[in-house]
């Protein structure tokens, strides 16, 4: 078995680097400073297409494939965790629509969302309700033509500057899921501040007080917001989310690399000492073997094998660690100066524990993964 990727994916890959050198990184730090994202990023991430970098062609998207869409997290992950959360939770509130809504809402919301013109984000959490998402408390109650909806959800990604909301309600006591538009009667947002990390990724709080919504805006049906909506976008967000934890190591590599071969101490620089070389080969081998679980868990979704959702929870749960560990070891070879905002593995190593609690916290992914294991192999 080779591995290869086809001249359209290298083509994409080698663009997606010069897009990620040239626009993501110039802004990384000072959008992580500000807790802000410049509003040039997404202008640029939109007339590059990259916001509708899953939806499918005929709603004005480049419709790529799981390889191509790994790569474009892988690289900005590298350059920014933010930035790839925001390509994270549009994608999944894109395919919640492309995969469950009927078709006048996917040619009215796909192509807005395809050309960056309208921005999604992902409602679960709730200030009660996290990795149980079961429980959720918000509620949805049908009221003539319009559903009613109270409740708030806590920590959403890009909830300052989304226009189109996916939210996960209550109704008839079923998990259900809803698209809310910002501007619907009883909607607002309250921006949360202070991160540790993914500081640029404009988190709000959602406050839904007799939110009025045409009944219309269901997605699927009534009962099947977890088991069919939110599980198919989280299986796509874990997957951004390791591609871009193997993005992120590889960029605390890179930093740990030059570093080792700048700084000297007793005499010779750090490169020469073997402890500091068994730390980039435990970096360069668990990177490689994080981006492999990547294009094993892409290939089996890309080709609709069953087996892809386990394979995507391996990923996630080993690229997350190893994204925290590796981003540490980066710390740690530049001292006291990898403590300093003036290196970026400062950010790297704060924006890498954000990777182990989004998408299905890592005891989560041990619950599920042992679980099937139990399942699967005796
Ligand atoms: C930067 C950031 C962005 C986010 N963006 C979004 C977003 O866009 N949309 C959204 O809906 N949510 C978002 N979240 C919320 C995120 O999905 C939740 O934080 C996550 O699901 C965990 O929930 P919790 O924080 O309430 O932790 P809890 O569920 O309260 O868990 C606390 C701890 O207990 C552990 N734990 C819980 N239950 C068990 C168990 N049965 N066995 C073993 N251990 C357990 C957890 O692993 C965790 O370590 C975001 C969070 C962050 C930090």
């Amino acid at each position: 078995m080779k591995i290869e990727f086809t001249p359209e994916q290298l083509k994409y890959k080698e663009e997606f680097r010069i897009f990620v050198d040239t626009v993501i990184i110039p802004e990384a730090d000072r959008n992580d400073r500000d807790e802000h994202m410049c509003t040039e990023i997404y202008k640029k991430m939109s007339e590059k297409g990259y916001m509708g970098s899953m939806i499918p062609r005929r709603y004005g998207g480049l419709e790529m494939d799981m390889i191509t869409l790994g790569l474009l997290n892988e690289e900005f992950g590298r350059g920014c965790s933010s930035a790839r959360s925001l390509l994270t939770v549009h994608g999944m509130v894109a395919l919640a629509i492309n995969k469950w809504c009927v078709q006048e809402q996917k040619d009215y919301w796909l192509p807005k969302m395809a050309s960056g013109k309208v921005i999604g984000a992902f409602g679960l959490t709730e200030p009660n309700v996290g990795s149980d998402a079961k429980s959720v408390e918000t509620t949805a109650v049908l009221d003539g033509d319009y559903y009613i909806l109270n409740g708030r959800k806590k920590w959403i990604t890009m909830g300052q500057i989304a226009d189109l909301f996916l939210i996960f309600a209550r109704c008839e006591d079923k998990l259900t899921a809803f698209l809310v538009e910002r501007k619907s009667p009883g909607f607002s947002t309250k921006p949360i501040n202070g991160l540790m990390g993914a500081r640029a990724s404009m988190i709000a709080e959602v406050i839904m007080e007799n939110c009025r919504i045409p009944k219309e805006n269901i997605v699927g049906a009534v009962g099947t917001g977890l088991s069919h909506v939110a599980m198919s976008s989280l299986d796509y967000g874990r997957y951004t989310v390791a591609c871009g934890c193997v993005g992120l190591a590889q960029a605390c590599l890179v930093e740990s690399l030059r570093y080792a071969r700048k700084r000297r101490q007793f005499g010779q620089a750090l490169r020469k000492n073997q402890l500091i070389q068994k730390i980039i080969t435990e970096m360069v081998v668990n990177i490689e073997a994080a981006r492999l679980l990547c294009l094993n868990a892409g290939y089996l979704k890309e080709i609709g094998d069953p087996d892809s959702i386990m394979a995507i929870w391996n990923a996630k749960y080993f690229a997350s660690k190893m994204a925290v560990q590796v981003a540490s070891d980066a710390v740690q070879i530049h001292g006291a100066n990898g403590c300093c905002r003036d290196y970026p593995v400062e950010r790297y190593y704060r924006d890498a524990k954000i990777n182990e609690i989004i998408e299905g916290t890592t005891q989560m992914h041990e619950v599920m993964i042992a679980t099937n294991a139990f399942r699967s192999y005796v």
